[in-house]
């Protein structure tokens, strides 16, 4: 009999796209709460940089503030306070110039910068120059830096797009989640869909830098056929590419409050159905899918700041909440304003939470990379730890159940797979993880910063 825990392995003989596992895997994203303050941090920089990250290296900036709390959000934030927002930005600038300055000083660059939150869009356009200029001024970025920013079309316009991409952003990402008027009211949202429709052919009319979608299924009220008609009225936009995201039901969550009973919630049979759609929909209308949940129809969308954290390669994270991963060793800034203020003030990395690397770190960033791209070569299956029977035992049983498929250089994700893919994490870092004693806790999640995802 296996020793692999039951909840590592799929249901067999089933359809899997439907049927593989219970629920999808909420992955190692640091939803919920803050965590608990821990006073014996060092949080001094020359500690702090005995090891410092390596290239490639993503960043990221948060801006908690937000207008609105949707039902559905897992993110840390704050209500919008312009004052406050004044305040918080001269404690983030003079937090990034310290690190940009010791960035520098290791002669390191940054290749993909993501300024998310929140609602970074809801700053005035005064602030968001200001928040560009400083970031431009300190941060040391690769000369072909992707720069991608959080918008949200309610808080939107021209003239806040031609800031954001004068202030240096490439790539503009816009959390519509539904064209539906109906969803969209349930899920907080006001903005009429004909508003959505003419900010985006306007701000792909400024050509300034790539424009790529979010959009959920499986939100309280939304069909399968309004998310069929919110797919065909996304293709029809000039976007470079979007991203499809099952909505998941992060505990604490009004969302979680709404479904207590089961009631509200779409059958997960019916969600997959909806990513089978989304899959063959999108690959008609010439999207090529270059991650689970991404589809990208021109090369101008490099999505190259996922890739970078789902692949758990190093991060640094400014701003309150705001995570940084650093060869394996998880950080988080304090969530509390004037806490984070404070640390920044007396010259410290204003940190809550340090989490030592995995005694496996590098496996498991390499199990992230390789299934964040779909893709299990056999030359990787032939190496240390990877070549452990259970491994191989976890991986015949993925292909039976439909969730693999075997070809000459090793096994790829099948669509199943990919819809599956964070339980297809969990489980193969569980099973590396196994025997470990100092490995009770979780393995290292696929995402290291709180406050990035799949919405605003
Ligand atoms: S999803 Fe975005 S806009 Fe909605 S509450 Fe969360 S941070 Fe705010």
């Amino acid at each position: 009999m296996s020793i692999i825990p039951p909840r590592f392995l799929p249901r067999v003989g089933n359809d899997p796209l439907t049927q593989a596992f219970d629920r999808p895997s909420l992955g190692g994203a640091m939803m919920g709460g803050p965590p608990g303050p821990s006073p014996d941090i060092d949080r001094s920089y020359e500690t702090l940089w005995d090891q410092p990250p390596r290239e490639p290296l993503a960043a990221y900036v948060n801006i908690p503030f937000c207008p609105s709390f949707c039902p559905f959000c897992g993110f840390f934030k704050v209500r919008h306070d312009e004052e406050l927002e004044k305040r918080y930005l001269a404690s983030l600038l003079r937090e990034i110039a310290r690190e940009g300055e010791l960035l520098r000083a290791h002669e390191l660059r940054i290749s993909a910068l993501f300024i998310g939150g929140g609602t970074p869009a809801l700053l005035s356009p005064a602030l968001l120059g200001e928040l560009l200029e400083g970031i431009a001024r300190a941060a040391p970025l690769a000369a072909d830096a992707e720069i991608t920013l959080e918008g949200r079309v309610s808080v939107m316009d021209r003239e806040k797009a031609q800031t954001i991409f004068r202030g240096g952003v490439n790539r503009l990402s816009l959390g519509i989640q539904s064209f539906d008027r109906g969803v969209r009211a349930r899920a907080g949202r006001g903005d009429s869909p004909r508003k959505i429709v003419s900010f985006i052919d306007e701000t792909a009319a400024l050509g300034a830098g790539a424009l790529t979608l979010d959009l959920m299924f499986g939100l309280p009220g939304q069909t399968a056929e309004i998310f069929a008609r919110d797919l065909e009225t996304a293709a029809s936009l000039p976007i470079d590419a979007l991203s499809a995201y099952l909505t998941k039901v992060m505990p604490q969550t009004a969302l979680a409050r709404e479904v207590s009973d089961g009631s509200a919630l779409p059958p997960l049979s019916r969600l997959a159905e909806c990513y089978r759609h989304a899959d063959r929909f999108l690959a008609d209308k010439g999207f090529e899918k270059v991650s689970a949940n991404h589809f990208r129809r021109t090369q101008r969308d490099r999505n190259l700041y996922n890739y970078l954290t789902m692949g758990l390669y190093d991060l640094v994270g400014w701003g309150a909440g705001a995570g940084s991963f650093t060869r394996g060793k998880l950080s988080l800034n304090a969530q509390d304003l004037g806490v984070y203020a404070d640390g920044v003030e007396r010259g410290l990395k204003p940190l809550a939470m340090v989490r030592p690397p995995h005694p496996l770190a590098e496996a498991m960033a390499t199990v992230s990379r390789t299934l964040f791209l779909g893709v299990l070569g056999r030359d990787l299956l032939r190496r240390e730890p990877f070549d452990a029977p259970l491994v191989s035992e976890l991986i015949a049983v993925w292909n039976e159940a439909g969730l693999v498929e075997e070809e000459e250089k090793g096994f790829k994700l099948t669509q199943a797979g990919f819809f599956w893919r964070s339980n297809l994490e969990e489980g193969l870092k569980g099973v590396l993880s196994l025997g470990l004693p100092s490995a009770r806790g979780p393995a290292p999640g696929a995402a290291p910063t709180p406050s990035r995802g799949p919405m605003n």
